[in-house]
């Protein structure tokens, strides 16, 4: 995968809500081209090992409970610079500090179920994309 990928989910908050068609309109508006797509669901051990970084926090049990609740819609988008502007396009982590316009600001309710995800960096976006998809099921 190139450096001009980022990987996604719409969590699933945003499948609950009948979210998944608005917020796909919203990224392709803003210039993202999706090459990869998928409904999934995440197991236990997935979600632990994916939000691994905050298992010694005291959210962490809730947000493996919130990730694996329900589907998730995975997705692999391709941009110019496209890490960072995603990361601008979801909004803050908390959506009650999300910009107006921004994916959270519109669709999340809370700092524990806020919508989306958008990898950190190239090379998270690289081995989350790498998780979901085959070669042949990305574009
Ligand atoms: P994501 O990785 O899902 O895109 P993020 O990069 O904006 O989110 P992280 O710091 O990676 O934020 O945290 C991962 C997820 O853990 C957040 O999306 C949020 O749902 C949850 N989280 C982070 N900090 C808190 C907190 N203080 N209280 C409750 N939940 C939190
Ligand atoms: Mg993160």
């Amino acid at each position: 995968m190139t450096t001009n990928r980022t990987f996604t989910m719409l969590k699933p908050d945003s499948i609950e809500k009948g979210n998944i068609g608005a917020i796909l309109e919203k990224i392709s508006a803003s210039g993202f081209k999706i090459v990869a797509l998928k409904l999934t669901r995440l197991s236990k051990a997935e979600a632990e090992s994916f939000y691994a970084v905050h298992n010694e926090r005291p959210f962490f049990g809730e947000l493996v409970e919130f990730m694996t609740r329900g589907a998730i819609v995975a997705a692999v988008l391709e941009k110019e610079n496209a890490v960072e502007d995603f990361r601008t396009l979801i909004g803050a982590t908390n959506p009650a500090d999300a910009a107006e316009g921004t994916i959270r600001k519109m669709f999340a309710d809370s700092m524990g179920e806020n919508a989306v995800h958008g990898s950190d960096s190239d090379e998270n976006a690289k081995l989350e994309a790498e998780f979901h998809f085959s070669g042949r099921e990305m574009f």
